[in-house]
């Protein structure tokens, strides 16, 4: 029997480009005819020197990043920013105090690690789920806050900010792990960026922080030698070893990015395939829903229950095994939230959110 091509639409690690995946199966062995592959190559040689440096240009070029910016490729993954960020940036001001965003899973837990290391003012009520971003009017910013950290997309629950919070001149930090370079974004707004790369633009084990020069040297003494940017980013990433294959894999991606039209051509794409699932949900008279308002819905994790909001477990059951006999897999919402969770990262293809599209038509009609 023929086997009906897999598409992936996980939320991370994720699917990579097809012409990425091929690239690195071809020069596995023998990276640029030199013999050997670059798991094997020293993190001081010339040749991987220039792997490193292609994948910050490119990155520099994809998003229009000053030169006052520095770009870093560490490890630790998101995780390890939800603490370097506070050992690096909350001494910025005496009061050691932070404010923060709690739009969902993510920022919760960034949040939470940023107690450790000083003052955590949360800025608005807490929110009883994450299905929306409290309007930005009923936020209390600390003037004298270290800086402002948000979550541009939280992955668990499709919740993403379409604006740039303003901070009235206080730093601004965000985790863009699951939208980064899904759309354009104005860099020099922020003070710094970072994202894991297993979502939109790689594989797991490499994180890139975007930071702004001035903010570097204000360490707490207790950060970690390997978390601090001040000295990753004067070493140049190469402190100590940096994960060698994964900044490969990911100058490949930024490649591919930029063949492919860039930043805005992705966002285009990002936003017919978001569009295309979101319409179903809106046009399917309550079949599926969506519980994650209007104004803040991600382009890139859509969740949605069948039926109600507490969704039908059974149903839901029947649609993800329906979906693996189709070859679409790991559509499961998360754990903490069941459902499903469709993820549409840059390399998920407009005809693969068609076959789920479909898919979802033709279930609807079979169990309205
Ligand atoms: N931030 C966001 C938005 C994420 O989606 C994730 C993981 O999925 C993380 C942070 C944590 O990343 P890591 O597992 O690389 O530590």
């Amino acid at each position: 029997m023929e086997q009906k091509p897999t598409i992936n639409f996980g939320a991370g690690p994720a699917k990579l480009p097809q012409s990425v995946l091929l690239q690195a199966q071809k020069e596995f062995l023998s990276y640029n005819g030199l013999g050997i592959s670059v798991l094997e190559m020293s993190h001081r040689s010339s040749d991987f020197t220039k792997i490193l440096s292609k994948a910050e240009s490119l990155m520099r070029e994809l998003l229009n990043i000053p030169d006052n910016y520095k770009v870093m490729f560490l490890q630790g993954g998101g995780s390890g920013q939800f603490s370097a960020v506070p050992l690096n940036l909350i001494g910025l001001k005496e009061d050691r105090c932070a404010d923060y965003l709690v739009t969902g899973t993510w920022s919760a837990k960034a949040a939470k690690e940023a107690e450790k290391y000083g003052k955590v003012n949360i800025v608005h009520p807490k929110l009883d789920s994450y299905t929306k971003i409290p309007d930005p009017s009923i936020w209390t910013l600390n003037p004298s806050a270290s800086y402002v950290y948000y979550c541009c997309n939280e992955t668990v629950h499709g919740v993403e900010y379409n604006f740039i919070p303003e901070t009235n001149g206080v730093v601004l930090v965000s985790d863009m792990s699951s939208n980064f370079l899904s759309r354009p974004v104005d860099v020099s707004k922020f003070g710094l960026i970072f994202a894991g790369a297993q979502k939109n633009v790689g594989c797991a084990g490499v994180t890139v922080v975007i930071v702004r020069e001035d903010l570097l040297g204000h360490s707490l003494k207790e950060c970690p030698i390997v978390l601090d940017y001040k000295v990753q980013a004067e070493m140049n990433s190469l402190y100590n070893t940096p994960p060698c294959f994964s900044i490969y894999i990911m100058s490949l991606v930024l490649e591919w990015i930029k063949n492919n039209g860039g930043s805005i051509a992705m966002e285009n794409l990002n936003k017919q395939k978001s569009s295309m699932i979101y319409d179903l949900i809106n046009n399917s008279d309550g079949f599926y829903v969506c519980p994650v308002g209007m104004n803040c819905r991600s382009r890139m994790n859509v969740p949605f229950r069948l039926r109600t909001e507490e969704g039908d477990e059974a149903l839901e059951k029947e649609f993800l095994d329906g979906a693996t006999k189709r070859g679409m897999i790991s559509l499961k919402g998360h754990r903490s939230v069941g459902g499903i969770r469709v993820s549409l990262y840059n390399a998920v293809t407009l005809e693969d959110t068609e076959a789920l599209a479909s898919y979802m038509k033709e279930f609807q009609k079979e169990h309205m």
